[in-house]
C-alpha cells in the first residue's frame, strides 16, 4: 500500500537532493571537522557552507547559527542560559499551547522555584497580547513563544511579542520548528534574541537542529566539553547532519513560494471540500492567521483516534488531537487551551501537507473521510443520536 502522507509537522521525508548532499560524508567524507589535515578540512568547509544556508534562510549571519541534535535541544539550551545570564531573575513566560519541549521545562522550573505564566489564547488559538503586556515585569528572564502552532498551524505575532519582552530587559526566544520553511523570516529586520528549529520538519534528517543566537546576546552553554561551535556547544559536530540541513534551507528558500501557493491551495481545498459535506465540525484556529500545510478540523460525536486507524487502513497517515502519547485519551493541551468543547475536541485530526503533497492524495481523503466520519458516528450513542435529529 502507498502511503498518502499527511502528517509533516510530526516529520518530513528526506528530500532525495539533500540526503545526495550528505551521502559522501559517511563512507568517504568522514573527517572530523576539527582535525588540522586536508581531510577534516574539507568537511569543515561543506560545514561552513552549510552554516551559510541556514543563515541565509534565517536572514541571518552565519556566526549566530549554533548547530544542535534537535528542536527539543535548541530550546532546552535557550530558556536554560537565559536563567544562568540573569541568576537574580526568577520570572519565566510561556504560553499554554507550547510545544512539551518548552512547556514541560518550563513547568519543571516551578520546582525549583520560578514562577511560570503561561499566557492563554482565544478559541482561535491566537494569543493573549494584552495579558502578555500585563504579565512581563522587571523579574522575567526570558520569554518564550512558539512562531506557529505544531498542532493547529496558528501563527503568533512574535515579533510584536519580543518588542513587549525587550522593553521590560527580558530576553525572546521563539521555538519557530513549526514556521522556518514554511514562511519567511529575516532575523536582520528582528528583535528576537533567539530562534529554534529542527531539520527533521524540512525534508532534512532527524537529529539535526539549531538553535539561533543574535550577535551580542549573552549564553551560557547547555552542553560543556570541547570548543566546537565557538565555545557555544560541545561535542564533534554531526557533520553530515549540518550538511543535510544546509540543503535543506537552501531549498525551502526556492520552495517558499510554492509552499504559500500550491500547498496553501491545497489543503484549503482540502478543509474546505470537507467543510462542505461534513456536518457538525469546526476548523481549529480557522479564523486565525495559519501556517499554509496545517489544518486541524474536529468532527463532534466521533474519537480522532478512531478515524485514525480508518484512515490508516486507507493509506492515509495523519495525526489526532488527543495526548495519546501519555497514555489517555485527553484533548490535547492545545485544543483545551482554546476551549475547544470537550465533544469536538476528541474528534479533531490534523493533516499537515508538504510541497510533495498530490492532487491525487488530498482527492482520495476528500472521497474516503465523509463514509468513515458517517460510520463511526452510526456507532457511537451521541453519533446515532445526532443523525436521528437531522433525520
Ligand atoms: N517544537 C515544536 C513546535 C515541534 O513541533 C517539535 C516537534 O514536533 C519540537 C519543538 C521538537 O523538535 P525535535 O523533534 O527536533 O526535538
Amino acid at each position: 500500500m502507498k502511503e498518502i502522507y499527511l502528517d509533516n509537522n510530526a516529520t518530513t521525508k528526506v528530500d532525495e537532493a539533500v540526503f545526495e548532499e550528505m551521502r559522501p560524508y559517511f563512507c568517504e567524507l568522514y573527517g572530523n571537522p576539527s582535525s588540522m589535515h586536508f581531510f577534516g578540512g574539507q568537511v569543515q568547509r561543506k560545514v561552513d557552507e552549510a552554516r551559510n544556508r541556514v543563515a541565509a534562510l534565517l536572514g541571518a549571519s552565519p556566526d549566530e547559527i549554533m548547530f544542535t541534535a534537535c528542536g527539543t535541544e535548541s530550546d532546552n539550551a535557550a530558556i536554560r542560559s537565559a536563567l544562568e545570564v540573569f541568576p537574580e531573575k526568577r520570572h519565566v513566560i510561556t504560553s499554554r499551547v507550547e510545544h512539551p519541549a518548552v512547556l514541560t521545562q518550563c513547568r519543571n522550573l516551578t520546582q525549583k522555584g520560578y514562577r511560570v505564566s503561561e499566557i492563554g489564547v482565544d478559541g482561535d488559538g491566537r494569543l493573549d497580547m494584552e495579558e502578555l503586556k500585563a504579565t512581563v515585569d522587571d523579574d522575567t528572564a526570558i520569554v518564550s513563544l512558539m512562531w506557529a502552532n505544531n498542532e493547529t498551524g496558528v501563527i503568533f505575532p512574535v515579533e510584536e511579542a519580543a518588542a513587549i519582552a525587550k522593553a521590560k530587559g527580558a530576553l525572546f526566544h521563539t521555538d519557530a520548528v513549526q514556521a522556518v520553511g514554511k514562511i519567511a523570516i529575516d532575523m536582520a529586520a528582528s528583535q528576537i534574541d533567539m530562534l529554534s528549529l529542527s531539520g527533521h520538519k524540512l525534508h532534512a534528517p532527524k537529529g539535526i537542529g539549531v538553535l539561533y543566537l543574535r550577535r551580542g546576546t549573552p549564553f551560557r552553554p547547555f552542553m560543556v566539553g570541547g570548543h566546537q561551535e565557538k565555545n557555544r556547544r560541545a561535542g564533534t559536530e554531526n557533520s553530515s547532519g549540518i550538511i543535510a540541513l544546509g540543503k535543506a534551507c537552501e531549498l525551502a528558500g526556492q520552495y517558499m513560494a510554492l509552499e504559500n501557493n500550491q500547498v496553501r491551495a491545497l489543503r484549503d481545498r482540502l478543509q474546505n471540500e470537507l467543510m462542505a459535506v461534513i456536518p457538525n465540525a469546526r476548523i481549529n484556529g480557522g479564523a486565525a492567521e495559519r501556517l499554509p500545510n496545517t489544518t486541524s478540523i474536529a468532527y463532534e460525536f466521533v474519537e480522532g483516534e478512531a478515524i485514525l486507524l480508518l484512515l490508516s487502513e486507507l493509506g492515509v497517515c495523519a495525526s489526532s488531537g488527543s495526548a495519546c502519547t501519555s497514555g489517555s485519551l485527553e484533548p490535547s493541551h492545545v485544543l483545551r487551551a482554546m476551549g475547544v468543547p470537550f465533544t469536538c475536541a476528541h474528534g479533531s485530526i490534523r493533516f499537515s501537507l508538504s510541497r510533495f503533497t498530490t492532487d491525487e492524495e488530498i482527492d482520495t481523503v476528500i472521497r474516503e473521510l465523509p463514509p468513515i466520519i458517517a460510520r463511526l458516528r452510526q456507532m457511537s450513542p451521541f453519533g446515532r443520536e445526532f443523525l436521528k435529529a437531522q433525520g
